[in-house]
């Protein structure tokens, strides 16, 4: 019998898990992607190596939690780059208007060599032997003395208590509990968005920086698209360049070589022809992750039940927790949020149980 088993080896779930082995309380992550991660998915580009962030990348001064974390880990960061004219297109047949982003008072910063060394550095805290990749949990029971949860393969892991750091919509979407969870708790598991699970993600490397020799900053807002923000994604070294952005979601339908061709008329349109020179392309298209998106059944506002009171409470006669970004009453759906909801979760199994709650 586990003693404690995690869903999910994302932020969340191996920040849970570094606390838990602080506190020496034997757990075990159980993940359902072959990587750690989740959401955080750094891919090096495959021509100059730049860490070319697919999910997660931006965290502010206000991100006490991630930011402790990151010191703790010792790991570094730097400022975005945004030095010189930022691009705005709100009409595919004007040309864009150009306008400098005064300094901001509150930058915001990303990890030096990519979030994933956060998680690297999370693994090999956490212990790779106390991860185990390739499960994704199908159903929890409740028994007399345990919790039993099932994998795809029908394997079965008995624990005392267990920490979901799904996203709760994906929670309601793919894991069957027997018994049912509470009515109550399944309606707003269900209306709970997902962060950023919409989005299309892409990035270009480049040999050389020929935005900045232009007096660009690589920053572009577009309202044609298909790309529709765009951003400097240099490494911090400023050796291997690249761009980096959200593509619009319409796009996910079209084959890699169209969206490609697409993107690259648009970037050699607004800084130059040389953005078709590029040394790699990567993208990932989150709304066909079936690990991080379900798609909703209505409309559903951004953070919509991010933090709700509900995930405080364990269910399950006190045996199963909620974490995870979307459960975060701080910065819900953001890195921040995992951290806190992992640090929180990790404190309430570890205090002596009273059976209350959270
Ligand atoms: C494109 C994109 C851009 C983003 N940009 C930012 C940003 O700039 N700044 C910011 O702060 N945040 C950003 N975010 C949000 C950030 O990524 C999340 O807040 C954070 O990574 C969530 O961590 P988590 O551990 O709570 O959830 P996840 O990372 O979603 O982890 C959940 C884990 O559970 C696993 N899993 C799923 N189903 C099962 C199952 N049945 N059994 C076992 N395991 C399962 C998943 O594979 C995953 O590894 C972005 C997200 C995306 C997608």
């Amino acid at each position: 019998m586990h003693q404690t088993l995690i869903l999910g080896a994302g932020l969340s779930g191996l920040t849970a898990a570094y606390e838990l082995k602080k506190k020496g309380v034997p757990f075990l992550v159980l993940e359902a992607r072959s990587r750690a991660g989740g959401r955080i998915h750094t891919v090096a580009g495959s021509g100059l190596g730049v860490p070319m962030e697919m999910g997660a990348t931006w965290f502010g001064d206000k991100h006490v939690h991630l930011l402790e974390l990151i010191d703790e880990l010792g790991i570094g960061y730097f400022d975005q780059y945004g030095k010189g004219i930022a691009l705005m297109e709100t009409m595919s047949f004007a040309p864009p208007q150009k306008f400098e982003v005064p300094p901001n008072d509150e930058p915001y910063h990303r990890v030096r060599g990519g979030t994933r060394a956060l998680i690297a550095t999370l693994v090999r805290e956490v212990g790779q032997e106390n991860i185990q990749l390739n499960t994704a949990i199908r159903e929890v029971r409740l028994e007399a003395d345990a919790l039993v949860l099932t994998d795809q393969n029908g394997i079965a892991y008995r624990c005392q208590s267990a920490i979901s750091t799904l996203p709760p919509r994906l929670l309601f979407k793919t894991v069957n509990f027997q018994p049912a969870l509470p009515e109550q708790l399944l309606h707003i598991m269900a209306q709970t968005h997902t962060w950023m699970g919409e989005s299309v993600k892409f990035g270009l490397e480049y040999a050389r920086p020929f935005w900045r020799e232009k007096g660009f900053s690589g920053t572009i807002f577009s309202q044609s698209g298909p790309a529709t923000e765009v951003y400097d994604h240099s490494n911090v070294e400023g050796t291997a360049f690249a761009l980096k952005g959200f593509l619009a979601g319409e796009v996910a339908v079209f084959r890699q070589e169209e969206r490609l061709a697409l993107l690259t008329r648009q970037i050699s349109r607004l800084l130059g022809p040389e953005a078709a020179d590029f040394v790699s392309y990567s993208e990932c298209i989150w709304p066909q992750e079936p690990f991080t998106h379900t798609p909703y059944d209505g409309y559903i506002l951004p953070h919509q039940n991010n933090g709700h009171p509900i995930f405080a409470k364990p269910v399950l006669d006190g045996r199963f927790y909620f974490a995870g970004a979307e459960t975060s009453p701080e910065f819900g759906g953001y890195m921040d949020g995992a951290v806190f909801s992992g640090r929180l979760v990790a404190d309430n199994i570890a205090r002596p149980t009273t059976g209350e709650g959270l």
